[in-house]
């Protein structure tokens, strides 16, 4: 295996056919021009004191949270997010000095000593929580005042506190010692739906729980509401900062978004034919004979499977590209392995070039495709690589 510094040292597409990636039965592409174009294209997008938070949870959703964190800093965001503490520990470890958001929830002390350590920023969802940190923090005698970020629920139904106890949540986190807010935010539940009419809802709350905090006398530093599909859908909802994941990597989190600028995919998911073979006509091909050969076939078996990150319920709907090709797969996808039909396409060596995600000449596969078919979003698909495969970093 390749560590991410050899594989991003080699990093380009032709040094992919030298003998070194030979020995790579399959690999993930990470486009870093293609990263840094959509952070520029979001940063344009956005109104000068709008800042941009690149959310990198889950590593970078399959994408390799370091790489892509120190990219899109490049680029123009100036925050991450992420959903655990040892996400957060990760990139500082790595030197990483931007401000980090962790998004999800935490609660003990190991969490709280370490979030303290890393200069981690947690997110505080309820008053419960705010009194286990001031607690927490009085107890291991942490000296300056920590930054926490307050989470509203306006209709997500997920962390936060209702919207409309803001005023008492905000005034009692305000007057414990240790904590400093940051900022007060919400989460959309319906940004990517073509009817607006929840969202706008969500907006009105929040505004309405602004106001109660400012009726308190109480300032915040930072207001923000918006994921991907809400910083594309109206400008009304960026307040001082946006969470983007999903645009980062190139992917539109709804069609009738796709207008407002222009994303390039940042994966490309790739593999190599390991062996080719001529199959009779009625021959039954991979687990559970679900596909049997209409006719004589040529079959090319790929080094790639279900552990990888390619859905077992794609088997029999999904196509890769081959020479500039579309070819249909065939047969149960198994663990590492899966086949495809390459009667169309003349002579498959051993050792070509398969691409599952991403481009061949006028050809492209994306996230949406597989998510389409199997019912499910892009976002999941591409979470789906972030375990096995080895990650070059391509310009
Ligand atoms: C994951 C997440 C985001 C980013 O969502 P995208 O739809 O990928 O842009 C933003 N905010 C919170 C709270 C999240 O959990």
């Amino acid at each position: 295996m390749l560590s991410r510094q050899q594989a991003s040292s080699m990093a380009s597409h032709q040094q992919c056919d030298t003998y070194a990636w030979f020995s790579q039965r399959a690999w993930v592409e990470i486009d870093l021009d293609a990263l840094s174009h959509n952070v520029q294209q979001l940063k344009q997008f956005l109104s000068p004191h709008t800042k941009l938070m690149a959310v990198v949870k889950a590593d970078a959703y399959g994408h390799g949270a370091v790489t892509v964190a120190q990219i899109a800093l490049q680029a123009g965001a100036s925050w991450l997010g992420v959903a655990t503490v040892p996400e957060g520990i990760q990139l500082r470890e790595a030197g990483i000095q931007a401000p980090i958001l962790i998004l999800g929830a935490t609660h003990t002390s190991e969490q709280i000593q370490a979030i303290a350590q890393w200069q981690l920023q947690p997110t505080i969802g309820s008053p419960k929580q705010a009194l286990i940190f001031s607690n927490t923090l009085e107890t291991i005698q942490h000296d300056s005042p920590i930054p926490v970020h307050i989470k509203l629920d306006t209709g997500m139904s997920r962390l936060g506190t209702n919207w409309q106890q803001a005023g008492e949540f905000v005034q009692l986190v305000d007057r414990l010692p240790h904590l400093d807010i940051a900022s007060v935010y919400s989460h959309l539940a319906t940004a990517d739906s073509p009817d607006p009419e929840i969202m706008q809802e969500q907006h009105r709350r929040f505004e309405e729980a602004i106001a109660q905090i400012k009726a308190l006398g109480i300032k915040i530093p930072s207001l923000h509401l918006a994921n991907s599909a809400a910083t594309l859908a109206d400008q009304r909802l960026h307040y001082d900062m946006v969470r983007v994941g999903l645009a980062v990597y190139g992917l539109y989190p709804a069609t009738h978004l796709q207008q407002e600028i222009n994303l390039k995919p940042v994966i490309q998911v790739q593999a190599r034919v390991t062996h080719v073979k001529t199959i009779a006509m009625g021959t039954g091909v991979s687990y559970g004979h679900q596909f049997i050969a209409p006719r004589e076939m040529r079959l090319a078996v790929v080094g790639i499977g279900y552990a990888d990150g390619v859905p077992r319920n794609l088997s029999h709907k999904m196509q890769v590209l081959i020479r500039g090709q579309r070819v249909p797969q065939i047969g149960t996808i198994t663990m590492d392995q899966l086949m495809i039909d390459v009667s169309a396409v003349p002579d498959v060596q051993e050792g070509e070039i398969v691409t599952l995600l991403g481009e061949q000449g006028k050809e492209r596969i994306t996230a949406d495709d597989w998510a389409e078919e199997l019912n499910t979003i892009s976002w999941e698909i591409l979470c789906g690589f972030k375990h096995r495969l080895p990650r070059v970093s391509v310009m």
